[in-house]
């Protein structure tokens, strides 16, 4: 079985990235003295109370022309096909 090689269908580059972008809220809890109940003497923003994740979303991305294609174009759209 050969591996699978993958090529961009708009611009035929064969350099593809994938991307896994998360974006969370962090919390720090209002104290005596620094933000964050952990956090005393300076405020260090990875000394968080809580930590919330929000969207995540993951693609294809082609290093030349920049177009974005969603995760599941691996599974054949992406394929090159000779
Ligand atoms: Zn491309």
């Amino acid at each position: 079985m050969q591996a699978a090689t993958y090529q961009c269908p708009i611009c035929l580059g064969r350099k593809l990235t994938l991307r896994y972008e998360a974006g969370y809220v962090y919390s720090y809890v209002i104290d005596s003295d620094a933000p964050g109940l952990k956090n005393h003497e300076e405020f260090l923003s990875f000394l968080y109370d809580k930590r919330e994740q929000k969207d995540t979303r993951t693609y294809i991305e082609c290093n030349q022309c920049g177009t974005q294609y969603p995760y599941t174009f691996l599974n054949g759209v992406l394929e090159e096909h000779q």
